[in-house]
């Protein structure tokens, strides 16, 4: 019987989840089956086991379920149990919890934009899921300092606490971003969404800096036109975070590790 694995969500319609395992399966020559499924609210753990008993090894998991699977899961990582949330389950015996967003995210940049994290000044903006996320992973690169600025400063000033035994990290509201000047910023609240920008200052960028949303779309996003306006060095949307996140599920799941060039090109072209 071939091995099962899904992306659970509501909505879940639209994710290119499996698309892109699809295409990692294909590549590595593993047999395995992968669909988008749509759980009903507070459905999750019921689906969950009825899948287990069907030959289900592993599920990805989006929004709103990301808290759910953290709560459900028998055993966590330790970068899971940080970020408060996990995205990735591996259903043997026990249920084990992980998060791949941070690896997704830094794989994306260091690896495919050979972005270097060292020493250098990088700023988040957003204090959500996403961010809580991807923070263990950007302080393990050893930059010089990051801040989070969010639009409610409580939420920044926990996160900073959550992670300030990690590296150097501060919090902050946007209006306290006037004098600084950064290498890096990553764009990881949800503004984009809805066409909109965040309040950030302009010139806070050093020379050649990178200008990163997590979001992605067929056009540059608000935020990576700004980026443009700021004369960033690169301007780079979140579609490599995405491919990079599965990836490294792929390869908790089956041991093997995906190229991911071929699948981020090919999906910039579906888009
Ligand atoms: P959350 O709802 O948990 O958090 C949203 C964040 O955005 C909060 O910090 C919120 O601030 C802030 N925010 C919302 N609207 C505005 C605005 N108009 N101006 C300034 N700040 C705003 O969302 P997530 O963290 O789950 O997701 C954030 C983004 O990351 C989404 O765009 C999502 O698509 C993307 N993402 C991309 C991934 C990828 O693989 N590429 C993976 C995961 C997420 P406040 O706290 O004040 O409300």
């Amino acid at each position: 019987m071939t091995d099962r694995y899904a992306v659970i969500g509501n909505p879940i319609k639209h994710s290119k989840s499996p698309f892109i395992h699809r295409e990692f399966s294909k590549q590595t020559q593993q047999d395995l089956n992968y669909t988008a499924e749509l759980v009903d609210l507070g459905q999750v753990k019921k689906f969950v086991d009825a899948f287990k008993k069907n030959n289900g090894k592993g599920l990805n998991v989006t929004v709103p379920f990301k808290q759910d699977a953290f709560e459900l899961a028998d055993k966590l990582t330790e970068r899971a149990q940080r970020a408060g949330a996990v995205n990735t389950l591996s259903l043997s015996d026990e249920i084990a919890g992980d998060t791949t967003d941070g690896v997704g995210l830094v794989n994306d940049l260091s690896r495919n934009h050979k972005i270097i994290f060292k020493n250098k000044r990088i700023l988040i903006l957003g204090a959500g899921g996403a961010v809580r996320g991807v923070i263990e992973s950007i302080l393990n690169t050893a930059p010089a300092h990051l801040i989070i600025a969010n639009r409610t400063i409580e939420k920044a000033l926990t996160l900073k606490n959550i992670f300030s035994d990690l590296g150097s990290i501060d919090g902050c509201g946007f209006n306290e971003l006037n004098n600084e000047k950064v290498d890096l910023i990553i764009n990881g609240t949800s503004a984009s969404l809805s066409g909109e920008l965040p309040p950030i200052p302009d010139n806070i960028l050093n020379n050649q800096a990178t200008v990163y949303d997590m979001m992605y779309s067929a056009e540059p996003t608000p935020f990576m036109k700004w980026g443009q306006q700021q004369n960033a060095g690169l301007c780079l949307d979140g579609l490599g975070m995405l491919v990079e996140q599965a990836a490294e599920s792929f390869y908790i799941w089956r041991g093997i590790r995906p190229d991911t060039k071929p699948v981020i090109k090919k999906l910039k072209e579906t888009l």
